[in-house]
């Protein structure tokens, strides 16, 4: 190739790159959209929404649960972008509002959500469970409490506890107490024959990239650094189980 030519394409490759910075994967990597929430997969499942493998697994496991009479029901499946950036808004403007600086604001939040585009609720193969044939509690279904000890939902962690992982869903945020990010989550569950490919593809994206535009609230505060320690407490501390 001539050098005149070899510089055109060189730029020209240069300008799609920063166009599309996010649209150029390898074979059988999941697309940018997809990791984030925005695309539109095909979902299956009444009252809840699973990519189809993860949903017919999760069939053969409530049907098996049922017979030691536990009703595994979904309380939340997929959710999409649009839906978590209006969760993440109505926390921050509700603790801002009560006083607290942007920066705390957004420690609070991360306890237990996500910022929007880093959900493993926009893969469709993550759920929060509850035992539909317990006693429901009032209020807030998705407590530790209900789920340890004499907890209406106790009777259904034991059973995933011993049987989850052979369906190949597995519990993400443990308890194990070395374990960074999300607190204690005895409800959600991941399929992990779907979730770790999205897993993989989504260590390669680069979050402060990708969220720079995404006009968040507290955006100023979402920093490359903080970012950074967030993909690795909040996305990757998880139950190791899902990462092998
Ligand atoms: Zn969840």
């Amino acid at each position: 190739m001539k050098r005149r030519h070899f510089i055109k394409s060189a730029s020209l490759l240069g300008m799609a790159l920063s166009t599309f910075p996010h649209s150029i994967w390898a074979t059988n990597s999941i697309s940018c959209e997809l990791l984030m929430g925005k695309g539109s997969p095909s979902f299956y499942g009444n009252g809840y929404k699973l990519l189809q493998e993860a949903h017919e697994s999760f069939l053969k496991m409530t049907a098996d649960a049922l017979k030691a009479g536990i009703h595994i029901k979904v309380v939340s499946s997929y959710r999409d972008f649009e839906h978590q950036k209006r969760i993440w808004n109505r926390k921050y403007n509700l603790l801002t509002s009560r006083g607290m600086a942007g920066p705390e604001a957004i420690k609070s939040i991360i306890e237990y959500s996500t910022i929007p585009g880093t959900s493993r609720h926009h893969w469709g193969t993550d759920l929060d469970i509850i035992d539909g044939n317990a006693v429901q509690p009032t209020g807030d279904l998705l407590l530790e409490e209900h789920f340890e000890g004499q907890g209406a939902f106790h009777k259904l962690k034991q059973w995933m506890n011993a049987n989850a992982n052979r369906f190949g869903f597995f519990l993400v945020y443990t308890n194990d107490p070395s374990r960074k990010g999300f607190k204690y989550e005895p409800w959600h569950y991941s399929y992990k024959p779907l979730s770790k490919t999205y897993l993989e593809s989504y260590r390669e994206l680069d979050l402060y990239e990708v969220l720079k535009n995404e006009h968040l609230l507290g955006a100023e505060f979402l920093t490359p650094e903080l970012l950074s320690s967030y993909k690795k407490e909040h996305v990757l501390d998880i139950n190791p189980e899902l990462l092998r």
